[in-house]
């Protein structure tokens, strides 16, 4: 799967994308990412990329055309129209379920708002959807694009090296994951719980799932609601 991601920064996603699990889906050619740096595009003499807004109003807004032709190049390069997203708090809010559905997609395209966001009409002109990573605001749409790209690349296929990795996880069935320990055994006079070291496979499993409903009703009481209702509905 390919990103391109429009931003005034690239430099903010070079270091993130080339670390740890993506740098090495990158390196094993299961994703790819391509900065477009939008100032680049610019045609304005002296590279400025945003302008007040009509009608007043605090901050600045990005102007439509650099905005427009770096998309256009992105979807020169890609040989097609390439999915538009933009990512604002005005979206709807981007969660695992959006985060697998769009892993399905073959290259996305990420536009990264700056200031007081983007002229509109450049959104209507290119954007497919609007995604928002939550209920606040941030000064721009880079680490939103990073968040999403990171969460969308953990459901590629080949990118978790454990093909389980994914599908116990907090979210997953609509549960949160069961806690996890590693060695040493006691650490600050705190055990692992006895029932882990038992090699009982089915017996852990078991724990392990009630954890996971325990955890749920407690931390993510909404979340837990779902789970009852997904399971009265699988009868
Ligand atoms: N004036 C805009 C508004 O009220 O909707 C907010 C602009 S914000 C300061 C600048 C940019 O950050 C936005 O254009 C968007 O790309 C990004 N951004 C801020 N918060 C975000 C969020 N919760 N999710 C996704 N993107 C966000």
């Amino acid at each position: 799967m390919k990103f391109y991601i429009l931003t005034l920064f690239p430099e903010m996603m070079e270091n993130v994308l080339n670390t740890s699990i993506l740098g090495r889906a990158k390196e094993g050619g299961y994703i790819s990412f391509e900065a477009v740096n939008i100032r680049d595009y610019t045609k304005d003499k002296h590279k400025k990329v945003d302008d007040y807004p009509y009608g007043g109003g605090a901050g600045m807004v990005m102007q439509a055309q650099p905005i427009y032709d770096a998309y256009m190049h992105v979807c020169q390069l890609a040989g097609h129209k390439v999915k538009c997203l933009y990512l604002t708090p005005q979206g709807k809010l981007f969660d695992q379920p959006a985060a697998k559905s769009l892993a399905l997609e073959e290259d996305l395209c990420l536009l990264c708002g700056h200031y007081e966001g983007v002229d509109e009409r450049v959104l209507e002109e290119i954007v497919d959807g609007y995604y928002s990573i939550g209920d606040y605001v941030l000064t721009g749409g880079e680490l939103p694009a990073l968040v999403m790209i990171d969460a969308i690349s953990r459901m590629v296929p080949g990118v978790l090296t454990n093909s389980q990795s994914g599908s116990d996880e907090s979210l997953e069935g609509n549960l949160l994951e069961y806690p996890q320990y590693s060695r040493p055994e006691t650490w600050n006079d705190r055990t692992v719980p006895a029932i882990l070291l038992s090699g009982d496979h089915a017996r852990v499993d078991k724990w392990r799932f009630d954890q996971r409903v325990e955890r749920t009703k407690a931390f993510r009481p909404d979340l837990y609601e779902k789970y009852l209702s997904q399971s009265q509905n699988n009868g």
